[in-house]
C-alpha cells in the first residue's frame, strides 16, 4: 500500500459521494411536471365555470322572456274578459294573440327544460374538473415539498462532504492533487480505481502479475492496462 494512493484513493471516495449526491439532487422531481399538470386543471377548470356561466344565463333569459310572455297574456285575458273590449273584430285578433302566446309559452318551458338540464351537467362538468384541480394542487404542494426538504438534506450533506474534502486535499502535495484532477477530468470523474481480486474498479478489467507486483511493493502510479486510471491495492486486513 503506497500512502500516497491511499489518500488519494480516500479523496476519490469522498468525490464519488460529491458526484452521486450531485445527481439524486439533478434527479429528484421539481415539481415542474406537477404544476404544468395543476396550470392545466385550472384552465380546463375555468373552462368549465365558463360553460356553466353561459348556461345559467340562457336559462335565466329564458325564464325572463317567459315571464314576459305570461304576464302579456293576463294582460290580455284581462281585456278579453273584462269587458272593456266590445269589437268583435278586436275580440277575435286578442284571442288569436292570446293563442299565440299559449304557443310561445309552451315552447319557452320546452327550452327552459332544456337549459336546466345543460345546467345540471355544466355544474356536474365543472364539480369534476374542481376536484381534480384540487387533488393536483395537493400533489404539487406536497411535490415541491418534498423536493425542499431533500435538496436541505443534501445540502446539508453536501457541506459536510466538502469540508472532509478540503482537510483530505490539505494532506497532498501539489503534485499528487494535479495528477489526481487531470485523471479525474479524462476517467469520467474515477481517478484513482481500487485493484480488488486483481481486477480493475473502473474497467473490470483483470491486471497482469507485473502490475500486482508493482501494487504489492507500494509503487505509486501504477495505471490500469486498459482503462488508465490509477489503481489502488491494498493487502487484505489492512484496512484503516
Ligand atoms: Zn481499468
Amino acid at each position: 500500500m503506497n500512502p500516497t494512493m491511499k489518500a488519494l484513493y480516500d479523496l476519490q471516495q469522498v468525490d464519488t459521494k460529491i458526484g452521486r449526491l450531485r445527481k439524486d439532487h439533478a434527479s429528484l422531481d421539481t415539481g415542474a411536471r406537477t404544476k404544468q399538470e395543476l396550470e392545466e386543471a385550472r384552465s380546463e377548470l375555468a373552462r368549465d365555470q365558463e360553460a356553466l356561466k353561459k348556461a345559467s344565463a340562457s336559462l335565466k333569459d329564458t325564464e325572463l322572456e317567459l315571464q314576459g310572455v305570461e304576464s302579456k297574456k293576463k294582460e290580455l285575458e284581462k281585456n278579453l274578459y273584462g269587458g272593456k273590449v266590445r269589437n268583435p273584430k278586436e275580440l277575435t285578433t286578442i284571442e288569436q294573440e292570446i293563442e299565440s302566446l299559449k304557443h310561445r309559452q309552451d315552447r319557452l318551458e320546452e327550452i327552459i327544460l332544456e337549459h336546466m338540464e345543460s345546467v345540471e351537467k355544466a355544474k356536474a362538468a365543472a364539480a369534476q374538473k374542481e376536484a381534480v384541480a384540487s387533488a393536483k394542487e395537493k400533489e404539487h404542494r406536497e411535490t415541491v415539498a418534498n423536493y425542499q426538504k431533500e435538496t436541505g438534506r443534501m445540502r446539508g450533506v453536501l457541506q459536510q462532504l466538502s469540508a472532509e474534502r478540503a482537510r483530505r486535499v490539505a494532506t497532498l502535495d501539489a503534485e499528487a492533487l494535479r495528477r489526481y484532477e487531470a485523471m479525474k477530468a479524462k476517467s469520467g470523474d474515477l481517478a484513482v480505481a481500487a485493484a480488488t481480486d486483481n481486477t480493475c474498479e473502473g474497467c473490470r478489467m483483470a491486471q497482469s502479475a507485473a502490475v500486482m507486483r508493482h501494487l504489492k511493493q507500494g509503487d505509486a502510479y501504477i495505471a490500469c492496462q486498459n482503462c488508465g486510471r490509477y489503481l489502488y491495492f491494498e493487502e487484505e486486513g489492512a484496512s484503516d
